[in-house]
């Protein structure tokens, strides 16, 4: 009898983190590595958020709590979504996990049965579509070009939808490819969703914050009240108040939701740390400058990569809306040979050689569902970034592109 199972077989490793590993092993190894594959602020927690992390071990708050969030920090959690984003909420509708992460884990595991299809618009977030198949259920990938600015279309969503669709999900503004929806553009999705009342949808917020430009970030719950009882909003403090190794992320929905995900976690992890939740509801309660000053920081980062990246020849770069990725296209340097004589026949290859000649770490784009692209992480310094944009540059360069 095999040893690993049937399920855990339908899935891969995340090929984000597997990247990460590589760039760090290579730079263990001596050579000159710029990772730009992770996805996490490079800022430091704000400072009010340490001191209640450490309050709370002084405090002796280091005991299980409620399984699915402390009542104070699902207070907090009801008043950011009334204040941030015009969302009533009970806290009996709030949902607290390790990481936004285990609240999309939580509702798919909690609601999906086999065969159920996930509406999943590519480029995703590479976790998507693992976890709804380790849930059981099937992916539908909906392909979204850089010609459609990476957005979802009502006649795709429209298509896309059968009998057996039990979510769709929605990630805006988006890993990899920051494109965001603004109202018009998520009214249009949420018009073709109220002829489906059997759809589900599931909001990743995660990088509400990061949005640029004056971009207005909107979620489907707020923008179409009528499907409030069928939408779970998903956020959490890992991106908007550089807490990633905190783990704390969390979901509102109606109460059977709520009830089913709580009922899963109360046999899997328990409560979140209780140290991380108290140092989360001083995030959402606290001063939120942190938020303008780091949106700030990343627009211009964003703003010399972009420009960067368009210099470099066979790549183009769109301009994003929010987070802090870009997601360039490569398809000008497809069937070109690098200057080591790699030939770049897809984007793996093209982020292989990137990586071993000239010592830039970038996830290729087939991981998050569309090629031929790659994903670029700003969230390092300008340093870093202008040296890896000249690399970029010099690999691009390089390239013979035949006769
Ligand atoms: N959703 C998206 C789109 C993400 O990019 C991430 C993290 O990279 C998450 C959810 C999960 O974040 P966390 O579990 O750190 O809260």
């Amino acid at each position: 009898m095999a040893l690993i199972s049937d399920r855990l077989a339908r899935i891969k490793p995340s090929p984000t983190i597997a990247m990460t590993t590589r760039a760090a092993e290579l730079r263990a190894e001596g050579r000159d590595i710029i990772g730009l594959s992770a996805g996490e602020p490079d800022f430091d927690t704000p400072e009010n958020v340490r001191e209640a992390g450490k309050q709370a071990i002084d405090r002796g708050l280091t005991r299980y709590t409620a399984v699915d969030g402390t009542p104070s920090l699902k207070r907090a959690i009801v008043d950011k979504f009334a204040r941030e984003n015009g969302l009533d909420y009970t806290p009996a509708e709030i949902t607290v996990g390790t990481g936004g992460k285990q609240i999309l884990f939580n509702a798919l595991m909690a609601t999906l049965d086999d065969g159920d299809e996930v509406v999943i618009p590519a480029p995703y977030w590479v976790s998507y579509p693992d976890m709804v198949l380790l849930a059981g259920g099937k992916p539908v990938v909906v392909p979204c070009t850089i010609e459609a600015g990476f957005r979802l279309t009502p006649e795709a969503l429209e298509a896309a939808i059968t009998p057996r669709t039990k979510w769709l999900i929605l990630n805006s503004p988006s890993n990899p490819s920051g494109a965001g929806y603004d109202r018009a553009q998520m009214k249009a999705l949420t018009e073709v969703l109220l002829r489906h009342p059997h759809v589900w949808v599931l909001a990743d917020d995660i990088y509400e914050h990061l949005v640029f430009d004056g971009f207005e970030f909107c979620t489907p719950a707020q923008v179409e009240p009528a499907l409030k009882d069928r939408v779970l909003t998903m956020n959490g403090v890992s991106k908007a108040y550089a807490m990633t190794g905190w783990r704390i992320g969390y979901g509102a929905a109606p109460r059977p939701l709520i009830a089913a995900m709580a009922k899963l976690q109360s046999q899997s992890t328990s409560n979140p740390s209780s140290i991380s939740q108290f140092a989360a509801e001083a995030a959402l309660n606290g001063p939120q400058d942190y938020i303008r000053d780091s949106r700030a920081v990343f627009q211009r980062r964003r703003d010399l990569v972009v420009a960067g990246l368009n210099e470099c020849p066979g790549i183009e770069c769109p301009t994003p809306q929010g987070a802090f990725y870009v997601y360039p296209s490569i398809a000008g340097l497809i069937g070109a040979t690098s200057a080591a004589g790699t030939r770049i026949d897809d984007d793996e290859a093209f982020a292989n050689a990137l990586l071993d000649e000239e010592g830039v770490a970038v996830v290729f784009g087939a991981a998050f569902g569309l090629s031929p692209h790659f994903r670029i992480s700003y969230a390092t310094s300008d340093e870093q970034l202008t040296e890896a944009v000249a690399r970029i540059r010099r690999f691009c360069e390089g390239c013979n592109f035949g006769g």
